[in-house]
């Protein structure tokens, strides 16, 4: 079982464990229920994490700019947050955007 527990989401701690069927944080006491997390998803229904690998399928215009990221394109250390578009990281060529998580691919490492 290599599977890391996700970060607290009221302090980002990484010392989460597990007490039954909840997540427990140690820093601030927080506690909740992984079922009750919504997961991110590619495309094609793969669960996605932070740091986690993604290819763009298809061009996509970056608001506020003429750029395109095209279709291809592989983004490496997504980090997923909340809203619309649901991963932030920085696409080589474009820097720091946010991208909606049905629009990439995730890559097998
Ligand atoms: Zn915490």
């Amino acid at each position: 079982m290599t599977e890391t527990l996700p970060p607290c989401p009221d302090c980002a701690s990484t010392f989460t464990y597990e007490m039954d069927a909840l997540f427990v944080c140690p820093e601030c006491g927080h506690e909740w229920t992984p079922e009750t997390e919504t997961r991110v998803r590619d495309s094609v229904g793969n669960v996605l994490a932070d740091g986690d690998t993604v290819t763009v399928i298809k061009d996509l215009k970056v608001k506020g700019s003429s750029s395109v990221v095209k279709v291809g394109t592989k983004v490496r250390g997504i980090r997923l947050v909340e809203g619309d578009h649901d991963i932030d990281c920085k696409v080589p060529g474009i820097g720091q955007m946010g991208l909606k998580s049905e629009f990439v691919k995730k890559v097998a490492q």
